[in-house]
């Protein structure tokens, strides 16, 4: 904790002695309400003293390894819970999940101990940080005894204790405890409150009050000031009446001892500086236990020094009063005790307590969502290391394969669970993910008909079964909702599933196999490969009718076709040279990008024709692939695979308004995993195509990224094959955008491979930066190039000040170097000191490599995956 309890008066070698001696008399029986968990421990078992019985962490976390502290220091504590543990050698969030009897809106005290005890050996204590549910509770780091313990009201049915691995040694638990309270026990409106002292006062034992002596079972330290005076009485408290003592059920045992101050005139004082800037709350527990001549009364003043906090106390003979300051705050904190002048008797404390308010300030995901994603992790047995705690909150532990959006409270929106050996039907409570906005369940196993019901989510908008053994007719409801527009569903790979054809002049229903390729958001990197791959496996069940439309289909579309799978034009995303670019939807689900060529363009006519004569022949996984094209005379229309996340420019200009703005960075491996796929791209034009291509136009407004934001080439509008590869290209006509423009063609006219080199570089410093090519001057005046701003500040060594901001510093340092080196080659200003693509191609990788050893962000690193270029 961060201000240490010190735990020395926890003397466990007294106990050890105490518990030998006491004959108990008390059979072990249920703590009721009470969730007592020994981690690590190999069997449960009842703790004979207090009479708690101590279950293993079975069904409370499925993560971890249950270790034993060292044999060194093993003898000398008692605590049965104390001497075992359980580790977190894997994951970076490990939670437990309690669920209590009393359910939510409940308040309980959750004590979380740990006693490292060298369990491993290396005699390092790790620094790990504990979380309450999504909220941050205490940092854990020290190789004593000691918990933490807190009042929470619980907001859900389930209660997430999480440990989370913050690079600074494994995490580990000794034991966990969950007592329910009494409601009205902790002031309302406020966080949890984390407990840092709780002092039975005037006790001369030095052994801990706690269950069953305390029904909460909270552990009163014995503590006595040496100036002051000790008072005990053997008389019965008052526990019945009095609403305060009956409310905080302080034990007898407790409230029986006490201390006063010397005299009338001293207080009793306690004074501790705060190095936290948290608001502390006291509670006092008073009892008068010195029979008082009558006509005397003892009355004080509980007052914290700045005046944040003060009251006025008279106490009747074995009557409680329980105290609660106000919440005060400062770096230096003092309370006194101060007689009144009527009352003549010097003040007396009998218990005392001291909190700090935990901080609540973050949001849990919907517990609709909640309940729902952990149905769906139980029913598939998912076992995935992110999947504990939260599945949103806090945003950085997301849940692998799901995407949240942030508002309050935060929602899922997206759950891609491919190819997750996903056995079983589709189960309901897919269906209570009510703002799902994707379901990608492609590549499973999963049997059964397809739920009408999920054309109900009204904010689906892709849907993806691919690849399972699904059955049935493909419900009405969810092709109405292909037919609308409003879905895209990808049912290809199941066998057994019949599909009405979708024409509407068809009456009867026909079995067909599903004969196109679903490319949905980019799943095949390479679309005409793959199809050709299904297409030879199933031509021989397809009837001829369906093989030439389906040839037809993916090649050469018909106007009125174009207008129906766009919704006759009705979603533009995105405007360039030639004209809109409209999102469309082909009859099997696929969404697909259409780039209209308008009528008043006559330049882009050739370059339309450039475009689509190139990539009939040029395919590559980091190359946006051309799935037909319409040329009808009067309209003109390529469309391509959709790239859902748009184009690499808007990402890297992102705004910084609001905190979870931050969400929008492209992180640093993003980066580095897109100029990885750019330079792919791009060694295939100029390396993989005979002759070499040049793309002649290569900025962060052509490079389009998919839904995992893996990059793709587009804008092959300017790009011409190369006579020879020896041979430069000797253009009279105007290309490429400024600030990406090669100075030797930009002076000669003299464009070679190397000119696509210099604008990968500047990419590159786009990535890095997050400036544009061509940027505003410091002044804010003139604009001038990237180069002549980075320059200069590159050569004074100090990387951070060119390094894109957004990222907030959370970048691999050596990588980052790296990349400017590489970048700094590819924008030398002659052609012939640039390197080829695949050198920097290999160099990239290598800078991605070293990345992400040094990376939690990465799990594992797919170079190759869809970057091998496919023959034709
Ligand atoms: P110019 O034609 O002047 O070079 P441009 O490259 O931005 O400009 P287009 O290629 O027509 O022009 O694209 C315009 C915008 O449409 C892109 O920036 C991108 O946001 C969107 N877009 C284009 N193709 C796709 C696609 N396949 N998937 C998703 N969005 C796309």
């Amino acid at each position: 904790m961060t201000m240490e309890r010190s735990l020395a008066a926890f003397s466990f070698a007294l106990l050890a002695s105490l518990a030998s001696a006491v004959v108990l008399l008390v059979q072990a029986q249920q703590n009721p309400g009470f969730i007592s968990i020994d981690c690590g421990a190999p069997n449960q078992y009842t703790e004979e003293y207090y009479n708690i019985a101590y279950a293993t962490d079975e069904g409370f976390i499925d993560s971890g390894e249950n270790m034993q502290v060292s044999s060194e220091v093993i003898y000398t504590y008692y605590q049965q819970y104390s001497k075992n543990l359980r580790s977190f050698p894997t994951g970076t969030r490990n939670c437990y999940t309690l669920r209590p009897d009393r359910g939510k809106n409940v308040t309980y005290l959750i004590r979380a101990t740990f006693w490292y005890g060298n369990y491993d050996g290396k005699n390092q204590t790790p620094t790990f940080d504990l979380y309450i549910d999504v909220n941050y509770w205490a940092t854990v780091s020290s190789p004593n005894y000691f918990y933490e313990e807190i009042t929470y009201v619980s907001q859900a049915d389930d209660i997430q204790v999480c440990l989370v691995n913050t690079g600074n040694g494994v995490p580990f638990i000794s034991a966990l405890e969950l007592r329910p309270l009494d409601d009205d026990i902790s002031p309302s409106g406020l966080g949890f409150l984390q407990l840092h002292w709780r002092y039975d006062i005037g006790l001369s034992s030095k052994s801990p009050k706690r269950y069953l002596d305390d029904v909460y079972d909270r552990i009163w330290e014995a503590t006595n000031n040496n100036l002051w005076i000790i008072l005990n009485t053997t008389s019965a408290i008052d526990l019945s009446v009095n609403d305060d003592a009956y409310k905080y059920k302080i034990p007898g045992e407790v409230l029986r001892t006490a201390q006063r101050s010397m005299n009338a005139s001293s207080p009793l004082k306690f004074a501790w500086s705060s190095i936290i800037t948290k608001k502390w709350i006291v509670y006092f527990y008073f009892v008068e236990i010195e029979r008082l001549t009558s006509g005397q009364q003892r009355e004080f003043t509980i007052s914290n020094d700045d005046n944040q906090f003060r009251e006025t106390v008279s106490l009747e003979y074995l009557k409680p009063v329980v105290v609660v300051s106000t919440p005060v705050n400062g770096g230096n904190i003092t309370f006194s005790i101060e007689s009144t002048n009527k009352s003549g008797k010097p003040p007396i404390l009998n218990a005392v307590e001291f909190y700090t308010i935990g901080d609540l300030s973050n949001v849990p995901t919907a517990q609709d969502d909640v309940k729902a994603i952990n149905d769906i992790k139980a029913m598939y047995h998912i076992k995935r290391e992110s999947w504990q705690g939260d599945p949103c909150v806090p945003s950085k532990y997301t849940w692998d394969g799901l995407t949240c959006s942030y508002g309050n409270p935060p929602r899922i929106i997206l759950v891609k669970l491919s190819s997750s050996n996903l056995t079983g039907e589709i189960v309901s409570s897919f269906l209570l993910l009510s703002t799902m906005e994707y379901l990608d369940l492609s590549n499973n196993q999963l049997t059964g008909a397809i739920p009408e019901t999920l054309a109900e989510l009204q904010n689906l908008r892709i849907l993806n079964l691919s690849g399972n053994n699904l059955i049935g007719s493909v419900p009405e409801a969810l092709k109405k909702r292909v037919l609308d527009n409003t879905l895209i569903m990808s049912l290809i790979g199941n066998a057994n599933l019949y599909q009405a054809n979708p024409c509407p002049q068809k009456k009867k229903p026909k079995k067909i196999l599903i004969p196109v390729v679903t490319s949905i958001l980019g799943f095949f990197l390479v679309l005409f490969g793959a199809l050709a791959i299904i297409w030879l496996i199933k031509r021989k069940r397809i009837p001829e009718s369906s093989e030439r439309t389906l040839r037809s289909k993916n090649r050469s579309f018909k106007y009125g076709e174009v207008s129906r799978i766009t919704g006759n034009f009705g979603r533009v995303i995105g405007e360039g040279g030639f004209g809109k670019v409209y999102l469309g939807t082909l009859d099997n689900g696929t969404l697909v990008a259409v780039k209209m060529l308008s009528e008043s363009s006559k330049q882009g006519y050739k370059e339309f024709h450039a475009e689509a004569q190139l990539l009939m022949i040029v395919h590559h996984g980091n190359l946006v692939s051309l799935l037909g094209y319409c040329d009808d005379s009067r309209h003109m229309a390529l469309i391509y695979e959709y790239m859902a996340n748009g184009n690499l420019r808007q990402h890297l200009l992102v705004k910084m308004h609001l905190p979870e703005d931050h969400l929008k960075v492209l992180t640093w491996n993003k980066r580095l995993r897109i100029a990885v796929d750019v330079a792919q791209g791009l060694d295939y034009l100029h390396n993989g195509c005979k002759p070499p291509i040049i793309h002649r136009d290569l900025k962060t407004a052509n490079i389009l990224l998919n839904e995992d934001f893996r990059a793709k080439i587009a804008d092959f509008g300017l790009s011409r094959a190369f006579a020879s590869e020896n041979h430069s290209y000797v253009s009279t006509c105007p290309a490429g955008t400024p600030g990406y423009l090669d100075p030797e063609f930009q002076s000669f006219g003299n464009l070679n491979k190397k000119s696509d080199v210099y604008s990968f570089g500047i990419v590159l410093f786009e990535l890095i930066t997050g400036q544009r090519a061509t940027m505003r001057s410091q002044d804010g005046g003139l604009s001038m190039h990237i180069l002549q701003w980075l320059i200069p500040i590159i050569e004074s060594g100090d990387l951070q000040r060119i390094m894109d901001p957004r990222l907030q510093g959370e970048f691999d340092i050596n990588s980052a170097w790296k990349v400017v080196e590489i970048a700094m080659s590819c924008t030398k200003p002659m052609a012939i000191q640039r390197p080829d693509i695949n050198q920097v191609l290999i160099e990239l990788k290598e800078s991605l490599v070293s990345e992400a050893r040094g990376s939690p962000e990465m799990t594992s690193l797919e170079l190759h995956s869809g970057s091998a270029p496919l023959a034709r």
